[in-house]
């Protein structure tokens, strides 16, 4: 048996897949809402017996390995790792697989290094001084400085590249891929310089790259440098501090989301440990993705400015998608956390504490900056509104906030949905996961469900044997199906009673997840064992149905094609045919 197996065997997938998300337990499978898309009925479904998963919704599915490569975005050797680790299996791997693991691996410690250099320069080293000092004016504490593994990038053009080439001996192409270092006319100069340096951390711990904050108030670069885009950062799918206010947000169920790392390292201060940074000018969707796996709430606690207002705007509809209800704390003073925090800690813990529904702070807001008496004011209200309140997903709160916003303009109910509709109609849809069961042709549909219930019934191969008494002659349309179907009809010839575990055995790797699709999919409640097998000669008569009117369809085409031709064979042939057709059509009555 090869390792990945011997670790399988070991793992409870109900129980490794529960740590990520909560399963509900359905029959004999558990379900939950597809952490991979979208979506507000669950059609994620693991099968303890089996030991996989699978979401009729997106399609995806496999066993343990697929699904910590997918929710934790790993290659198979970190899974294979990790679940090793867990399984207490000691991984052994081949020179190929060592290649693929350690240059991401090569990354991290890369990043470790550079931080540990960084830090040191801030807290250690005379060049560093200018920045310590700078933070301590901020009121930095040196615990902070600790926990965040702040740090100081020298205004030296290579000083960092030597060291990790020269004391800790990295090529110079992987401090390039690090995102650390660049080439310039064959030198190797440092990407950050005469900047305070912020770790950024994943969830997991691993530095995937760095935030720099320029100590040159009047300088024209930029005040805050990322890593560019490497191997392990991707701007976008990361947080700052989301790796020590993990725990806390845990804790609290809830999330504060900032938008600078100034923000966050205040409020830490001053006990508040479930804050985290955006990084950027809003929520995007893999963010929110990330946080919601902590976090049941979220509360937006941007800056005190029409850039924090707009960017909170446009987080409400990321945060929207996810099914979470957004909150707002709304700032008493300052420009942005880190100041009103530094103002006065006990209103902005005020702040944090009455925090409010998003909309109904939206709509005072807005309403605040027009004059909701006249017709202009009325019509800017509405058009700023229609579409934040439009995107809400919850069918109840909608209506609750539209009757709010009919009673603060003084007009009906009635007049605003009709006008929420107009805006909408113009509005592009908003793009998603596509629901692959909808998008089934009929024959697809009928030939998963009868496999469905076939290989989901005690009474199996008197299920399947009269499917295919009906359908003798004719193949399905998805291949995938037809092979599983003749696999049942030779699995049947040697064995009465139907074992899923042995059945997988024979099959191909390709038609492993079909099978799965077909071994976990949502059957109804069926009354009785009659209806059972009343349900399967119906499938099987519904898609005999179909394939005979395509067949006389193409038989009736070649009739029509062979009548024009003049040769000495025609008659015979269309002969055949024709008694072809009415065979096709006996079928039929
Ligand atoms: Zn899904």
């Amino acid at each position: 048996m090869d390792q990945a197996a011997r670790i399988r065997e070991k793992i409870d997938l109900v129980t490794l897949i529960s740590e990520y998300i909560p399963l509900k337990k359905m029959g004999r499978n558990f379900k939950t809402n597809c952490p991979f898309h979208n979506e507000k009925s669950p059609s994620f479904v693991v099968s303890p017996e089996r030991q996989i998963w699978h979401c009729f919704g997106c399609g995806k599915g496999g066993d343990c390995f697929t699904f910590l490569m997918e929710y934790e975005n790993l290659e198979f050797i970190e899974a294979l790792k990790t679940l090793g680790k867990r399984a207490g299996i000691e991984v052994e791997l081949s020179a190929t697989d060592k290649g693929i693991s350690s240059q991401k691996e090569r990354i991290y410690k890369i990043n470790r290094q550079a931080a540990q250099f960084y830090h040191y320069i801030l807290t250690k080293h005379a060049v560093g001084k200018r920045a310590l000092e700078y933070l301590t004016k901020r009121k930095i504490s040196e615990k902070v400085i600790e926990t965040f593994q702040l740090g100081f990038a020298p205004s030296t053009s290579n000083s960092l590249s030597n060291y990790l080439m020269q004391k800790k001996g990295h090529k110079s192409q992987d401090l390039v891929d690090a995102g650390l270092s660049s080439l310039r006319n064959g030198r190797v100069m440092d990407f950050f310089f005469n900047r305070i340096m912020f770790p950024l951390f994943d969830h997991r711990d691993n530095i995937i790259g760095f935030s720099g904050r320029t100590l040159d108030e009047s300088s024209t670069s930029s005040k805050y440098v990322n890593t560019r885009e490497t191997l392990v950062y991707h701007k976008g799918d990361v947080f700052f501090g989301l790796n020590s206010a993990k725990d806390e947000i845990k804790k609290e169920q809830t999330a504060i989301i900032m938008e600078g790392e100034f923000d966050v390292i205040s409020a830490f201060m001053e006990g508040v440990g479930n804050a985290i940074a955006v990084k950027g000018t809003s929520l995007t969707e893999n963010q929110v993705q990330l946080i919601s796996r902590f976090a049941q709430k979220i509360l937006l606690c941007f800056d005190n400015d029409s850039a924090g207002f707009e960017a909170m705007k446009r987080s409400l509809k990321t945060i929207e998608k996810k099914g979470i209800t957004p909150y707002v704390v709304v700032l008493q003073n300052g420009k942005d956390p880190d100041e009103a925090i530094k103002d006065n800690p006990a209103l902005f813990k005020k702040s944090i504490h009455d925090h409010i529904n998003a909309y109904d702070f939206l709509i005072s807001k807005i309403i605040s900056q027009s004059d909701k008496k006249t017709v202009e004011g009325k019509k800017k209200i509405s058009d700023e509104l229609f579409p934040l309140i439009g995107g809400i997903e919850n069918e109840i709160v909608k209506e609750h906030y539209l009757k709010k916003l009919a009673d603060e303009l003084d007009t009906s109910l009635e007049s605003i949905t009709r006008q929420l509709e107009k805006n909408q109609k113009g509005e592009t849809p908003i793009v998603q996961v596509q629901n692959n069961l909808a998008k089934r042709s009929k024959e697809e549909a009928s030939e998963h469900y009868l496999l469905s219930i076939i290989v989901q019934s005690k009474d199996a191969k008197a299920l399947y044997t009269e499917a295919e008494e009906i359908l003798k002659g004719f193949t399905f349309t998805i291949s995938s199906y037809d092979k599983l179907f003749k696999e049942l009809g030779m699995y049947f010839t040697k064995n009465d009673n139907f074992e899923a575990s042995e059945f997988v055995k024979r099959l191909p790797n390709e038609l492993h997840p079909s099978f799965d699709a077909c071994y976990l999919f949502p059957l109804p409640k069926f009354e009785d064992e009659k209806r059972i097998h009343e349900d399967v000669k119906k499938a099987a008569k519904t898609l005999k149905e179909i394939y005979v009117k395509e067949k006389i369809k193409k038989i009736s085409d070649a009739i029509r094609l062979k009548e024009k031709e003049t040769h000495k064979d025609k008659e015979v042939q269309l002969e055949k045919l024709k008694e072809e057709f009415s065979q096709l059509v006996s079928f039929l009555k």
